[in-house]
C-alpha cells in the first residue's frame, strides 16, 4: 500500500483517485473546487486543505489538470513540500514542452517524474480501463506500473521525458482527422444514394476501416454504442478534441513538421465549437459538414 496524493479531482481525476482508494492505497486529494473534494471523500479519498498538504507524506503524486500552465504552477507549489525521491506522475494532457519542463523541475527538486497521459475518457477512468502512455526513465516506469495498473488496463512505456505526450498528441491528431474523413465518406455515399448500412458493411471490412468507422461511426444505427445514436451526447467532447488538435499543431510547429490535414481538422473542430457544439461528442463534426 502506497501513500498517494491526487491533485485535480475533476471528471477524470475523481474516478482515478477513487480507484486507487478502492485498491487499498492510502489516497489524499485536492482540487480548487470544494465540491470535487467532497465527492472524492465519498469515494474514500482523504480531503486535503491544499495541494501542499496532500503531498506532504506521499510516496506518489498524481496530477490530473487541465493544461500545461496548471501542471507547472502546481509543481512550483508542491515540489518543495514533498519528500525527496517522491514519484510524480502527470496524467494531464499537456503540450510536450511543458511536459519536459515539468520533468526538469521535478529532477532538480530531487524527485522522480513521468508524463503519463491517458486515453479512454471518463468511462475508462470509472472502469479503471484507461490506457497510459508513459514518458520517463525505465526505472521510474517500473515503479509507477503497479499504481497505473490500478487505474488502467494498458500501460505502455513510450520512451524518455515527454514521449507519453508525444504518443497522445499523435494518436488524437490521427483520430481527429479520420473522424472527418469518415464523415465525408458517409455524407458522399448518402448523397449518391447508398445506404449508410451498406457503406458500413463494406468499409468496416475494407481498406477504409478504422476506429472512427468500426467502433464510433458518426451515423446512427451502425455501431450501437456510438454517441451518434444518442444525439452526440457522452463520449469525447468536441472542445476536448479541439484542445488536443491545437496541441498537435503547436507540436508540429515546434518540430518543424508539416501536418496539413491536422491543421485543416483543427480549423473544423474550432468552427464546430464556434457554432456551439463544444459540449457535443466530437463525431458531431458530421453535422457541421452537413451544414447543420
Ligand atoms: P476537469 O476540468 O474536469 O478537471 C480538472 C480539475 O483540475 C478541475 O476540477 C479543476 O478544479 C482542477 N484544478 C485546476 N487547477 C488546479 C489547481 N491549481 N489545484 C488543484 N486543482 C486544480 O478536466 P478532466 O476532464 O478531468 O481532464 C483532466 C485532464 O485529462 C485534461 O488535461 C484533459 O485533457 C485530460 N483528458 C480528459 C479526458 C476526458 O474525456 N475528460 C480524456 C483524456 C484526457
Amino acid at each position: 500500500m502506497s501513500k498517494i496524493a491526487v491533485i485535480g479531482l475533476g471528471n477524470m481525476g475523481l474516478p482515478m483517485a477513487g480507484n486507487l482508494a478502492k485498491a487499498q492505497h492510502n489516497v489524499s486529494g485536492f482540487d480548487l473546487v470544494a465540491a470535487n473534494i467532497a465527492k472524492a471523500d465519498e469515494r474514500g479519498v482523504k480531503a486535503a486543505k491544499s495541494a501542499a498538504e496532500a503531498v506532504g507524506d506521499a510516496d506518489v503524486v498524481v496530477t490530473m489538470l487541465p493544461a500545461g500552465k496548471h501542471v507547472l504552477g502546481v509543481y512550483e507549489e508542491i515540489l518543495s513540500k514533498a519528500k525527496k525521491g517522491t514519484l510524480f506522475i502527470d496524467s494531464s494532457t499537456i503540450d510536450v514542452a511543458s511536459a519536459r519542463a515539468a520533468h526538469e523541475m521535478a529532477r532538480k527538486a530531487g524527485m522522480i517524474a513521468l508524463d503519463a497521459p491517458v486515453s479512454g475518457g471518463t468511462g475508462g477512468a470509472e472502469a479503471a480501463t484507461l490506457t497510459f502512455m508513459v514518458g520517463g526513465d525505465a526505472d521510474a516506469f517500473e515503479k509507477a506500473r503497479p499504481v497505473l495498473e490500478k487505474m488502467g488496463k494498458k500501460v505502455v512505456h513510450c520512451g524518455d521525458a515527454g514521449a507519453g505526450q508525444v504518443a497522445k498528441v499523435c494518436n488524437n491528431m490521427i483520430l481527429g482527422v479520420t473522424m472527418i474523413a469518415v464523415s465525408e465518406g458517409f455524407l458522399l455515399g448518402e448523397k449518391l444514394g447508398l445506404s449508410p448500412q451498406k457503406l458500413f458493411d463494406v468499409v468496416s471490412t475494407a481498406t477504409g476501416q478504422c476506429w472512427a468507422v468500426n467502433s464510433y461511426a458518426p451515423v446512427p444505427g451502425l455501431v450501437p454504442t456510438a454517441p451518434s445514436n444518442r444525439g452526440f451526447t457522452g463520449g469525447f467532447a468536441n472542445n476536448l478534441m479541439l484542445k488536443d488538435m491545437k496541441l498537435s499543431q503547436e507540436a508540429s510547429a515546434s518540430a518543424g513538421v508539416s501536418t496539413p490535414l491536422g491543421a485543416a481538422a483543427t480549423q473544423l473542430y474550432a468552427l464546430a465549437n464556434a457554432y456551439g457544439d463544444g459540449g457535443k461528442d466530437f463525431s458531431a463534426i458530421i453535422q457541421l459538414l452537413k451544414g447543420k
